[in-house]
C-alpha cells in the first residue's frame, strides 16, 4: 500500500493527458504526485479515437488558424490558437520520443487523416485508438521517472486556501475511506471534463467537474461554462451508460449521413455544432431517435486498418459496417468552458494552475475543432510545468498551516453526497450561464430594432 507523503512539490489532479505530460516535464529535482478518482486508464484520454492535430507545413499555417477559428465562432483567444499551432510539431516530436507509434505512409513520413471542419488533411493517428497509444505511452515514462509518484483512487474534494493561494488539496483514499490534507508548493488541476453530470456523454461516468464545482466554491475565475460540444455522432443505444463515439475520422474518410429513408440531408465534414444541428433537424422532420450512418463509401481495407475498434464495437452491438447502416446520435462529449488559465496554466489564484479540458485558455473559443484538444491539453501543460519551474518558490509554511487548520474534516466525511452537491453545482451555474447569455442576446437584439 502506498502511503501518502504531507507535502510534495507539485500535486497533479488528473492521470489523462494533460496531468502526465504536466508530471514529465516538470524538473526532476521536483517531488510530484499525481492523482486519479479510480484507475489511471478511466480517462478520456484514452478514449480518444481520431487523433491529433499538427501543422504538417508552414504554408498551411494560415488555413490551420483560419478552420480553428471558424470552428469556435471567432471566439477563440488567438494568442492561445497561435501558440497551440505553433506548438504542435514539438508536441508530436516529444510524443515520438516517448514511444508514441504514429501510422506513417510508405516512405516513412507521419500519415494524417482529415476530419469535420478542417480544409485538409493535417491529424495524426493510431487505427482509432489514438489516445490509449499516447496515453499509455506517457503513463510508462512517467512510472519509470524516480520523482513522479501516481497513485489510483485518490479523489480531491477541496482545495487547501487561503485568500491569497493555494497551499495544496483535501483528498479520500477510496482504498481505506481515509481523508487527507496534502501541501503542495503548486497544484495542477488536470481533472478533465464534465460529461458525467450528463445522461448522454461519450465521456466517462466520474468526470464531474469537480474541480470546476471547487473553483466556483472559493471564487476562483470560470469562464464560458455553458460552451459544451455536443457530438453528432454517437452509437444510437437504448442501454445507459457512457455513450460510444463514432469518430469524425469516419466521415473524413467518407463515410455519409442518411435520414430514415436513406438520403443523404447534410454535408457531413461542417464543423461538429453544424452537424448536430443538421441531425436534430432531420430527427425532428423524421419523428426518429437516430439517423444513419453509412460508412460503406470507404474502401474496405481503409476501415480495417483505421478502424478496428470501431468496426469491433458495433459488432459487439449486433452490426456489421461492412453490411448495413448504423444508428448514430448527438451526445455531450467535450466541454470547452472551464476554470480560466492563461496560456501558461496559471489561474486567477496564485499556485493553482489548470491545464486540459477542465481549463479554458479560449483556445477553442465556442467550438473546438475535431482533434484539437489533445495537442491542446499536452501543449499547455509543458507550459504550466516550464512556468512552475520559472517561478519557483516553496509555500509559506506558517501560512499553509493556517489554511489546513481552518479546514475541518468533518465537513468531507460524507464524500458522496459532497460530489454530488459538486455535480449539482455544476449543472446550476451551466444553466444560470444559460439564461445570462440568452438575456445578453435579447438586449442586443432589442438594441438593433
Ligand atoms: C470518446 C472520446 C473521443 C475523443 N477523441 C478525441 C480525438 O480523437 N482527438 C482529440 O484531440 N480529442 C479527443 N477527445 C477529447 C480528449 O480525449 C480530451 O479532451 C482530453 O483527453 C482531455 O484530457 P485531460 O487530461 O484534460 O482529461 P482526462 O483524460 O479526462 O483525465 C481526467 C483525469 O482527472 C481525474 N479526476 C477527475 N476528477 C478528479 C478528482 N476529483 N480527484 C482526482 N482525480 C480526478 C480522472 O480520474 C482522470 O484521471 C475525445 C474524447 C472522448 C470522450
Amino acid at each position: 500500500m502506498i502511503k501518502l507523503a504531507k507535502k510534495y512539490d507539485v500535486i497533479i489532479v488528473g492521470t489523462g493527458v494533460a496531468g502526465l505530460n504536466c508530471a514529465l516535464n516538470i524538473t526532476p529535482d521536483k517531488s510530484v504526485l499525481v492523482i486519479c478518482k479510480e484507475t489511471p486508464d478511466k480517462s478520456d484520454s484514452y478514449l480518444a479515437q481520431g487523433g491529433i492535430c499538427r501543422l504538417p507545413e508552414e504554408s498551411d499555417y494560415d488555413s490551420y488558424y483560419e478552420d480553428t477559428m471558424r470552428a469556435g465562432h471567432y471566439e477563440n483567444n488567438p494568442e492561445a490558437v497561435e501558440a497551440m499551432i505553433r506548438g504542435s510539431q514539438e508536441v508530436i516530436n516529444d510524443l515520438i520520443c516517448y514511444g508514441v507509434d504514429f501510422a506513417r505512409e510508405e516512405d516513412g513520413s507521419l500519415a494524417y487523416t482529415k476530419e469535420g471542419g478542417h480544409s485538409r488533411p493535417r491529424i495524426c493517428f493510431h487505427e482509432d485508438t489514438t489516445g490509449r497509444e499516447i496515453t499509455s505511452k506517457l503513463m510508462k515514462v512517467a512510472r519509470s521517472r524516480r520523482n513522479i509518484l501516481i497513485v489510483p483512487y485518490i479523489t480531491m474534494l477541496d482545495i487547501i486556501c487561503d485568500d491569497e493561494q493555494c497551499y495544496g488539496i483535501v483528498v479520500r483514499d477510496g482504498k481505506n475511506g481515509r481523508l487527507y490534507k496534502l501541501f503542495a508548493d503548486y497544484t495542477v488541476l488536470a481533472s478533465g471534463g464534465i460529461g458525467g453530470v450528463f445522461e448522454n456523454s461519450t465521456n466517462f461516468r466520474i468526470l464531474t467537474g469537480d474541480a470546476l464545482a471547487i473553483c466556483l466554491k472559493h471564487g476562483i475565475a470560470v469562464d464560458h461554462i455553458n460552451y459544451i460540444q455536443i457530438h453528432p455522432t454517437t452509437l444510437y443505444s437504448k442501454k445507459k451508460g457512457r455513450r460510444f463515439l463514432i469518430s469524425e475520422s469516419v466521415r473524413g474518410e467518407g463515410a455519409v449521413l442518411l435520414d430514415k429513408n436513406f438520403q443523404r440531408f447534410t454535408d457531413e465534414l461542417k464543423p461538429r455544432d453544424i452537424v448536430t444541428a443538421e441531425i436534430r433537424k432531420q430527427m425532428q422532420k423524421d419523428g426518429t431517435d437516430h439517423v444513419w450512418l453509412d460508412m460503406r463509401p470507404i474502401p474496405r481495407e481503409e476501415v480495417i486498418s483505421h478502424f478496428p475498434g470501431i468496426v469491433q464495437h458495433c459488432l459487439n452491438e449486433g452490426y456489421d459496417v461492412f453490411r448495413e447502416c448504423i444508428p448514430v446520435v448527438p451526445s455531450q462529449h467535450y466541454f470547452m468552458g472551464g476554470i480560466r488559465s492563461d496560456t501558461k496554466g496559471a489561474t486567477t489564484m496564485p499556485r493553482l494552475y489548470a491545464v486540459g479540458e477542465t481549463c479554458c485558455n479560449g483556445v477553442h473559443g465556442k467550438n473546438r475543432l475535431a482533434s484539437n484538444s489533445l495537442l491542446e491539453s499536452l501543449l499547455f501543460a509543458k507550459r504550466a510545468a516550464q512556468d512552475i519551474d520559472v517561478n519557483y518558490s516553496p509555500i509559506d509554511r506558517e501560512k499553509a498551516i493556517a489554511a489546513k487548520n481552518a479546514l475541518n474534516l468533518a465537513e468531507y466525511s460524507n464524500s458522496a453526497k459532497l460530489l454530488k452537491s459538486y455535480k449539482q453545482m455544476v449543472l446550476d451555474a451551466i444553466g444560470q450561464e444559460n439564461i445570462r447569455c440568452a438575456e445578453a442576446q435579447a438586449q442586443q437584439q432589442g438594441e438593433k430594432r
